[in-house]
């Protein structure tokens, strides 16, 4: 706190007229705000070359998200929630990113990843092939798959990973390395039979093929079954087999392809899992996608968090000395928000948080730029007139602890959806005496639905690093490709 009044006390000194005749001079708010002032004022751009980039993604992490996920982070460790400062929220450069696509308002995760990873947009339904391809057409597929930000960084020798806690076949992840007419094509067996005989290869198939560079890295996530035979036993969930109908064991087979491979599906495995002499690391901790941040202490096997798959990742890939790209994404708080369970999804927005600040702790933002954006929104709002420090979970209290409620009398959460589970086919429930802050709690919703749907409206990106100013203004999202490929010199986005 000292530190930060000399600093106001420095911004005042040089505007003396100003300050000294303000009233509001002494107001904490004031000074703090002066603080601010300061702070920006010394950030300089930075137009050197990047020789990294990170790029997080929080699926489904909206504006809203952002906010409540601030409130909560800052509530969970016990200080107060509406003036907390996430890792992201000091990014100094922030920008608002259109996320429509090529043929819809309201985009699902493939068309997004794609304009992120490949700089153009395209219909929802597809990973990594261009606006042209109708979903599920395997035909129409062929010749338009544009390169991804991961394949010409390979080609130029620079190192490759990825981390997810969804299934690392899903769309985020997909768009990395994948090309299909369909999301949906994660294994063999998700495929039409005309597609697979027309020559088109399911998405877990794609990556143990892949052939830019010397591969990735780094590959770590969820989504086991779509690697494993229908025949093989799963190692963690034993009464369970894979999906493929191929007949293939396809982890096994890419941890024989190389002697510096390792495959790993559980936590003391991945522990054990060098990352000084780890050549290329595959991990698959779960059948489907990874346990939400909450649960993963119950979880059988064990599992990594986020953050520890980033530093392991991040540790690997800064041994090669021309560089790394590598996206993070936290993939289930768009899970938790489809099952309209807003205290999952804003923990897993912490959890996404705790990867940035280790990020940032482990690279220098001389020579790494650093992107935290979303894909898409969804449709959580933060309603009412909650007096300052309620819980962000919790029923809507006015200043002074009155119950807030509707006109027909009820409460209501601060934190409330549009549409999804917690919806009613009658009048609303009273959670007067409902405990709303658990982790499992279903948060109303207006319009009853099975899964919660994706919202509109405009995300953020936040960035530092080189070329981290670009990063400014209302931009679409495939521009953000384009700022990555610029800022470490690839590609035709370079200009050169
Ligand atoms: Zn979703």
């Amino acid at each position: 706190m000292r530190r930060r009044l000399l600093t106001a006390a420095a911004v005042l000194a040089a505007a003396p007229a100003l300050a000294q005749n303000a009233s509001q001079a002494d107001d904490s708010y004031f000074q703090a705000a002066q603080t601010a002032l300061a702070q920006r004022l010394a950030v300089q751009p930075n137009t050197g070359r990047a020789k990294n980039v990170i790029l997080f993604v929080g699926d489904g992490m909206g504006v809203s998200t952002l906010t409540a996920g601030r409130i909560y982070q800052g509530q969970a460790g016990g200080v107060d929630g509406e003036s907390f400062v996430t890792t992201m929220d000091t990014l100094p450069w922030t920008g608002l990113v259109k996320t429509y696509t090529s043929d819809s308002q309201i985009a699902d995760s493939a068309p997004t990843a794609t304009a992120l990873t490949t700089g153009v947009k395209t219909r929802n339904g597809v990973v990594g092939v261009d606006q042209t391809v109708p979903p599920g057409d395997c035909e129409a597929s062929k010749g338009h798959a544009p390169a991804t930000l991961f394949e010409t960084a390979e080609d130029a020798g620079l190192a490759t990973g990825f981390v997810s806690t969804a299934r690392i076949t899903h769309a985020t992840p997909a768009s990395t390395y994948a090309h299909v007419a369909d999301r949906d094509w994660e294994s063999d067996a998700d495929m039409p039979a005309e597609a697979r005989e027309a020559g088109c290869k399911d998405i877990a198939l794609q990556l143990i093929e892949w052939s830019h560079g010397d591969g990735f890295e780094v590959m770590l996530g969820g989504g086991r079954s779509a690697f494993l035979s229908e025949s093989t036993f799963d190692p963690e969930d034993t009464e369970e087999g894979g999906e493929r109908l191929d007949g293939r064991d396809l982890a096994d087979e890419w941890a024989e392809g190389g002697d510096d491979r390792i495959y790993v599906w559980n936590e003391a495995q991945f522990a054990a899992a060098d990352p000084e002499t780890t050549g290329h690391l595959l991990g698959l901790f779960e059948r489907s996608h990874m346990e939400y941040e909450g649960d993963r202490p119950a979880d059988a096997g064990g599992e990594p968090s986020l953050e520890e798959m980033t530093r392991k990742a991040i540790a690997m890939l800064q041994r090669d000395p021309d560089g790394f790209v590598l996206m993070v994404e936290g993939g289930r708080i768009d899970h938790a928000h489809h099952a309209g369970m807003a205290g999952h999804a804003l923990n897993e927005t912490m959890a996404l948080d705790h990867a940035v600040a280790a990020a940032l702790e482990m690279t220098d933002p001389a020579d790494t730029l650093i992107l935290v954006t979303a894909d898409h929104s969804h449709g959580m709002v933060i309603n009412g007139y909650a007096a300052r420090g309620e819980p962000i979970l919790g029923l809507s209290r006015y200043v002074g602890g009155t119950l807030a409620t509707g006109s027909d009398g009820l409460p209501y959460t601060t934190l409330t959806y549009a549409g999804g589970p917690g919806g009613e086919d009658g009048p609303r429930a009273d959670l007067s005496e409902v405990d709303t802050t658990g982790l499992d709690f279903h948060q109303p919703a207006l319009i009853p639905m099975g899964s919660a749907p994706h919202a509109g409206e405009d995300v953020a990106v936040r960035a530092s690093g080189p070329w981290a100013h670009l990063v400014s203004g209302t931009v679409e999202q495939n521009y953000l490709y384009h700022v990555m490929a610029h800022a470490l010199g690839l590609g035709d986005s370079t200009g050169e």
